[in-house]
């Protein structure tokens, strides 16, 4: 049996290792490193692939949300309504913009922020929500645009584990997630679904002025070199990268249908047991499967974890500590916030390998180890 990998890149790397290595060497040739022809190849293939207006490639995801914030002109105090569910960054960057982080529940079954809980926590001072497509699970955008249109919000998706995902709505139509709030954000670190060779990231919108706006935030604040309107940063997909990605990005349907059918036979293998739920699967979205997740009930979680990691199984905790309790959020506040639903999920949830690689045999050998330990 090949080792057991929580994503396991380097089999993936083997099965495209020529289409890589020649796209890799082509730029080494031309040395144009930075905003080389295949950035510009890859921001409008993925657009395409995407079915939005405009990708903005950057750095990396963290610097997407960041970018997206800057460019809606959020102003200091202004409230930011996000789960408190989720990883470090897309919480990370409203406290870094001085924006007022609002933290609220998620939907215990998909993992996902709560409409019925944004409604909630809106104020006067609320400008924007930043929805999480947490583990590949679509939120429930039909819900979340409803209310930023009654109110006026904003919403900027943190797409970073769910691209490809196809979101439908109650009419019949469907849309990739990331493209249905007013900006999409997304990351193509190494472990994504669609994940490069070192750090990337990127930025959708479908309207025009805010894509001039985007661009030119990730790039100095300027259109006209050295004449720089806006306060901005640096951040580039550099040539390297998007060679990567043009290889990577064809392959990506294909990609999440080896990750459902992983997360199939996990289902398949845990059904109907009464102290392990597997992953709901929403009724308005198609998981990815960025993670396989399991909520554990009446098991000594990190107790499995150590037992896994005895057989060479890897498995995480995504994640041990929740936005809200962390101590870069106190001083906003955060320390008093009661969340129990979170708080609920923190403790049980255990993600399992779950990549394009994962043969039967690997699975078979997972899922009795973790059934060992649970049936005890
Ligand atoms: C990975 C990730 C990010 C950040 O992406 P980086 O490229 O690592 O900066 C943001 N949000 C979520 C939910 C992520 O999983």
């Amino acid at each position: 049996m090949h080792p057991i990998e929580m994503v396991d890149l380097k089999r993936q790397y083997a099965k495209i290792k020529g289409d890589v290595d020649k796209a890799i060497l082509e730029v080494l040739q031309t040395a144009a490193f930075i905003n080389g022809k295949a950035v510009s190849d890859f921001g409008q293939g993925l657009a395409k692939y995407l079915g939005s207006k405009h990708v903005i490639p950057c750095a990396n995801g963290t610097d997407a949300l960041q970018i997206a914030m800057m460019a809606l002109d959020l102003q200091p105090g202004d409230e930011v309504i996000t789960p408190s569910f989720t990883y470090i960054a897309t919480t990370e960057v409203i406290a870094l913009l001085k924006l007022q982080p609002v933290f609220v529940e998620v939907d215990t079954k998909t993992f996902c922020i709560d409409p019925e809980a944004i409604e909630k926590a809106i104020t006067p001072k609320t400008k924007a929500i930043v929805p999480v497509h947490l583990y590949g699970q679509p939120a429930n955008m039909e819900a979340i645009m409803a209310i930023a249109q009654k109110h006026n919000l904003f919403v900027i998706e943190d797409n970073a584990q769910a691209i490809g995902s196809d979101y439908f709505f109650s009419d019949g139509t469907k849309k990739k997630t990331g493209t249905i709030g007013t900006i999409g954000c997304t990351s193509f670190f190494p472990s994504k679904n669609l994940g490069c060779y070192g750090d990337g990231g990127a930025i959708f919108t479908d309207d025009d002025s805010l894509a001039n706006r985007l661009k030119m935030i990730a790039n100095h604040g300027q259109s006209v070199r050295y004449y720089h309107d806006l306060v901005g940063c640096n951040s580039r997909l550099d040539t390297l990268q998007a060679a990567v990605l043009n290889i990577k990005l064809p392959l990506l349907d294909d990609y999440i249908v080896a990750r459902r059918k992983a997360a199939d036979f996990y289902d398949k293998a845990f059904a109907g047991h009464s102290k392990i739920t597997t992953p709901a699967r929403a009724s308005y979205g198609n998981h990815v499967f960025h993670q396989y997740t399991l909520l554990l009930e009446g098991v000594d979680r990190d107790g499995l974890n150590k037992f896994l990691a005895s057989h060479n199984i890897p498995s995480m905790i995504y994640y041990p500590v929740p936005a809200h309790r962390q101590k870069m959020f106190e001083s906003f506040g955060s320390g008093n916030l009661n969340m129990p639903k979170t708080d609920w999920l923190t403790e049980r949830v255990i993600s399992l390998p779950i990549h394009t690689e994962l043969d039967t045999d690997q699975l078979e050998f997972i899922t009795a180890k973790v059934l060992e330990f649970v049936n005890g």
